[in-house]
């Protein structure tokens, strides 16, 4: 297990003002999945020091916002968005600040589904490749979400696996971002060292619009 596990509170859905509470209590990591609802919360919350994940799919149109706020992008999942990011995150590389921060998602899905986020495992290196490559951008780990309605922990098992073949050609790729409220302690068991919990400390969100 590794040493430490941050906790990303994931606050879609929830006001800014709920961002600030959560800060009082200590959590400095905080996850968002839609731009239109990030970058404003972002805006809101300037003076916290908050570190912003970006944790939901995300078009190329949207990376230059993204880029604007996010501490770490979670949800890399295609060659193309890499560079698009590459580019939006350019003008930190001049300033020789860090890269953003960037997890390769991968889908632990039965049959591969587009519409859900995540690489296909056969191209997940691949993509961790062009992260590690691309200007502006440091490739940190890999993250996942687990499929609804089946048992989690073969599918964290098969998350791991994954995630140590990244790590032969990156061994800097130590982070492995997967578990929510409903399986986060299967996520733990498999060596997350990142969950990511909305409902838990945020109670239900209203169903999807
Ligand atoms: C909403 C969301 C979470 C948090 O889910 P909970 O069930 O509220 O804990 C985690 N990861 C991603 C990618 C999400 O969109």
């Amino acid at each position: 297990m590794p040493e430490a596990i941050t906790l990303v509170a994931v606050t879609k859905t929830f006001p800014a003002r709920d961002v600030r509470l959560l800060t009082e209590l200590g959590i400095r990591d905080v996850g968002e999945n839609r731009d239109q609802e990030a970058a404003p919360k972002a805006d809101d919350c300037a003076d916290l020091g908050v570190r912003w994940h970006f944790v939901g799919q995300l078009q190329t149109n949207k990376v230059r916002s993204v880029a604007q706020y996010a501490w770490c992008v979670q949800s890399i999942d295609r060659v193309k968005l890499v560079h698009a990011l590459s580019r939006a995150t350019s003008r930190r590389a001049d300033d020789h600040q860090p890269g953003l921060r960037c997890l390769a998602q991968v889908q632990l899905d039965d049959d591969y589904d587009a519409r859900r986020g995540g690489a296909r495992p056969a191209e997940l290196r691949a993509v961790a490749d062009a992260v590690a490559e691309a200007p502006g951008l440091e490739l940190a780990g890999v993250m996942a979400v687990a499929p609804v309605d089946v048992d989690p922990r073969p599918r964290f098992e098969w998350l791991r696996s994954l995630a140590d073949q990244v790590r032969v050609d990156h061994p800097q790729a130590r982070w492995l971002s997967a578990g929510m409220t409903h399986d986060l302690e299967a996520a733990i068991e498999f060596g997350a060292t990142h969950v990511r919990i909305g409902r838990a400390l945020l109670g239900e969100r209203p169903p999807l619009r």
